[in-house]
């Protein structure tokens, strides 16, 4: 800490700033904006309180919670932060339905470049019957589309 610069809740508050003060890790004096909007929506004594019930390992992230609610609830004094939430599920709802409609559409599209579903089931089930696969081992069996004119030239 520099010399003997109170923190910005001690700076506001007008008291001495101790070597042991809540506040002087969180809220350093070159951000008073910081301690104020807090200190404006929660109370200096409830957010000192808080601090004290938490370990010292989760408090700074309870303070940055503090200052993201007081600001959003200065910003909304209805909804605070739940309408920043509520705002950002409903765009990840838009934003799913958009997908599901995205994705049945390369669907329907894929659908309509392939063969119909029936007579693919029809040539698998008759692969099943003659073990044509096995058959066709020794020749390119990699390739699916030889295969298949392979298989109609055998069979006309
Ligand atoms: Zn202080």
């Amino acid at each position: 800490m520099e010399g003997n610069s109170p923190c910005a809740s001690c700076k506001l508050l007008r008291r001495r700033c101790t070597k042991d003060c809540i506040f002087a890790p969180y809220f350093p004096s070159d951000d008073p904006h910081k301690f104020s909007i807090v200190h404006r929506i929660f109370g200096a004594s409830n957010v000192s309180k808080m601090l004290q019930e938490l370990p010292v390992h989760q408090r700074a992230d309870a303070v940055s919670s503090l200052v993201y609610e007081a600001t959003a609830r200065t910003k909304d004094p209805v909804y605070g932060c739940v309408g920043a939430i509520s705002y950002l599920q409903n765009q990840v709802s838009q934003l799913q339905m958009q997908l599901a409609v995205a994705q049945t559409e390369i669907l329907c599209a894929q659908m309509q470049q392939e063969p119909p579903m029936a007579e693919q089931q029809v040539e698998a089930y008759d692969n099943n019957l003659t073990g044509m696969p096995q058959l066709m081992n020794n020749a390119s069996s990699s390739n699916l589309a030889q295969d298949q004119l392979k298989r109609e030239f055998l069979w006309t």
